[in-house]
């Protein structure tokens, strides 16, 4: 989908900051807008509650931030902001003329219409990739996808939430310091070696996460312009083309106890068992490759150049070898732990294909949320993620030392965000995320809204991931293995979104696919725009409360004791569930 001609060009090289100084889009002179700091907010257009999606999808569009923006993809193989570029050119219009009571209606990113709602409902709502569960399929997704009928929004991309590598760098790091807790005695990846594959948006996150929690890192990429890109973002250290050069590097990094992230090039579906033969077994062996979609998957065996010719010319084929490939890589995984190592699954589905192309033992080893992630999800704990409307590095610097002194005796929460402050380099407006339960994020919501108002900072959004306490069902993610066998149980995605909703998100959006593939997830996301006004404070309230309100009572439901006491201790009206 290359854009039509004009179009691109007034974007590029011309990131969300640039936009926002020079004072804006199209017929930008129809909307300038000014921030004065402490002197109030000055805004042209219609509302900032219109503005912020507007900005943030630039945002998530801008060259920094999005993987290849040319083609409207932010992450995750084909994640996509919009469904073409008119359809791009459209919203951004149709925000442009909104009013602060309109709500705007997006199908697989296109805006189909405007209707007159009130003033508290959410501005935007978008629905991405929803297929009736007969026809849920790749095959069937892609044919409509070709007849430009729908579009795959991943997670965050077609929610316009995606904050850069930061958004995963903090769930990565929590993961991989959990999993340190749980195996390691040392509760730390000091001296270990962890071994993973994928430098792509959100595996990019790994090498530095690992380091961040003292261990190193070797990351199999088979794209070298990926590696070049992590290594220019500070998230990579070095990298080789030479497997025993990566292996010596790493295990005197590894004796001398010294942090360090090494980039491989080369293909994992090879790395993996050359690394086995070589008799070396890493302390941890996971991998984000992007093994939900099998055409996006690089197979083994094939120059970069040979895949996007055989992906164009025959995907069949594409899709066969693609699958043999994950086969292989599964077993190298298997055998791993057969010898030791710690192994999970990244949440990339990539063990269903294995099994898809025969490998019966490749479930052997666990996804990510069942053996880390889960019991911070009981307690309503997830991805709170904000972002500078006014593109202002200062505010967040601010919230960062109001969560430090907030949140003070959560010392995973204080540690997290003096490393964050210290490594993570913003793309596109300046964002921070850190998990935060039931409860607190609806009292960091309210200080944020407060700081707004006394002109301390400018307009704020704020929004998650959909991998979140209360907003998915992926049975080979986030909901794989539930207490209570509801794993594939879809209802609480769409309960999610009804309920944000209801409670007044800016914008609400549900998905289908994101992370683990076209028939294997659903889930619902929201964006929040903090204003200062006694409305943003109302809307704030009620979202940070209900939205992980829902994940306690999901987890409560299906029978977990520390949600059940989290949602009876704060009082959460649960009917069915004893208190
Ligand atoms: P991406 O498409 O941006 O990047 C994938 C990277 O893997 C690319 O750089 C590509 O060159 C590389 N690659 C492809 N095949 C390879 C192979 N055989 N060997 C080595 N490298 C190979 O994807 P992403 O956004 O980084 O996501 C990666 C996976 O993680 C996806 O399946 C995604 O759905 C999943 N995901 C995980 C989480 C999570 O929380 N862990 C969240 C969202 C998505």
């Amino acid at each position: 989908m290359q854009a039509p001609s004009g179009i691109y060009e007034r974007y590029r090289g011309r990131p969300i900051l640039k936009l926002i100084e020079e004072g804006y889009y199209k017929p930008w002179e129809r909307l300038r807008v000014s921030h004065i700091r402490g002197g109030g907010l000055h805004v042209r257009s219609q509302s900032w509650q219109v503005e912020g999606p507007l900005r943030m999808l630039f945002h998530v569009l801008d060259p920094e931030v999005a993987r290849d923006p040319e083609h409207l993809i932010v992450y995750g193989g084909t994640g996509r902001a919009a469904r073409s570029w008119e359809a791009f050119e459209a919203i951004v219009d149709t925000l442009m003329e909104m009013g602060p009571e309109d709500t705007l209606v997006v199908q697989s990113g296109k805006p189909v219409a405007v209707f007159r709602t009130h003033k508290m409902a959410p501005r935007v709502i978008i629905s991405n990739a929803m297929l009736v569960p007969k026809w849920a399929d790749w095959e069937y997704f892609r044919d409509l996808e070709r007849r430009g009928l729908t579009m795959y929004g991943q997670m965050t991309a077609g929610c316009w939430a995606y904050i850069g590598t930061q958004g995963i760098l903090q769930g990565t790091y929590e993961t991989l310091a959990f999993a340190a807790e749980k195996h390691f005695p040392e509760a730390s990846l000091e001296g270990r070696l962890v071994l993973t594959a994928g430098l792509g948006e959100m595996g990019g996150a790994q090498p530095l996460a690992v380091k961040m929690n003292g261990g190193v890192a070797i990351v199999v990429e088979v794209d070298k312009r990926m590696i070049e890109r992590r290594i220019r973002h500070g998230y990579l250290d070095t990298w080789t083309d030479s497997i025993d050069k990566a292996l010596d590097m790493a295990l005197k990094a590894k004796e001398a106890r010294k942090p360090l992230s090494i980039g491989l090039l080369g293909n994992a579906a090879e790395v993996y068992p050359e690394i086995l033969r070589r008799g070396v077994v890493p302390d941890m062996v996971t991998d984000q490759t992007p093994a939900h979609d099998p055409l996006s998957y690089v197979p083994a065996g094939m120059s970069l150049d040979e895949a996007e010719r055989l992906r164009d010319e025959n995907p069949g084929e594409y899709e066969k070898r693609s699958l043999e490939s994950m086969k292989m890589h599964v077993e190298a995984m298997v055998e791993f732990q057969r010898r030791g190592a710690v192994v999970f699954e990244y949440g990339n589905n990539l063990r269903k294909m294995a099994y898809e192309a025969g490998y019966r033992d490749a479930f052997s080893f666990p996804g990510f949320v069942q053996a880390y992630i889960r019991p911070m999800f009981e307690e309503g704990r997830g991805p709170f993620r904000y972002t500078s409307l006014t593109g202002d590095p200062g505010d967040i610097e601010r919230l960062d030392d109001e969560l430090i002194a907030t949140f003070k005796d959560n010392r995973r929460l204080v540690r997290w965000v003096e490393k964050a402050r210290r490594h993570v380099k913003f793309q596109g407006l300046p964002a921070r995320v850190v998990w935060l339960g039931y409860g607190e994020r609806a009292r960091f919501g309210r200080i944020m809204n407060t700081l707004v108002k006394l002109g301390e900072i400018g307009p704020m959004w704020i929004g998650r991931d959909h991998l979140d306490t209360g907003s998915v069902a992926s049975p080979y993610r986030e909901t794989e293995g539930m207490k209570d066998g509801s794993d594939a149980i879809g209802d609480w995605p769409v309960l999610n979104a009804l309920l944000n909703t209801a409670s007044g998100a800016t914008w609400v959006c549900f998905h289908h696919g994101g992370g683990v593939g076209i028939g294997y997830s659903i889930h619902a996301g929201i964006g929040l725009v903090l204003d200062g006004s006694d409305e943003s404070m109302k809307r704030a309230e009620l979202v940070l409360t209900n939205d992980p309100g829902l994940g306690v009572v999901r987890h409560a439901d299906a029978g977990y004791e520390k949600a059940r006491e989290v949602g009876c201790s704060r009082g959460i009206w649960m009917p069915m569930v004893g208190c």
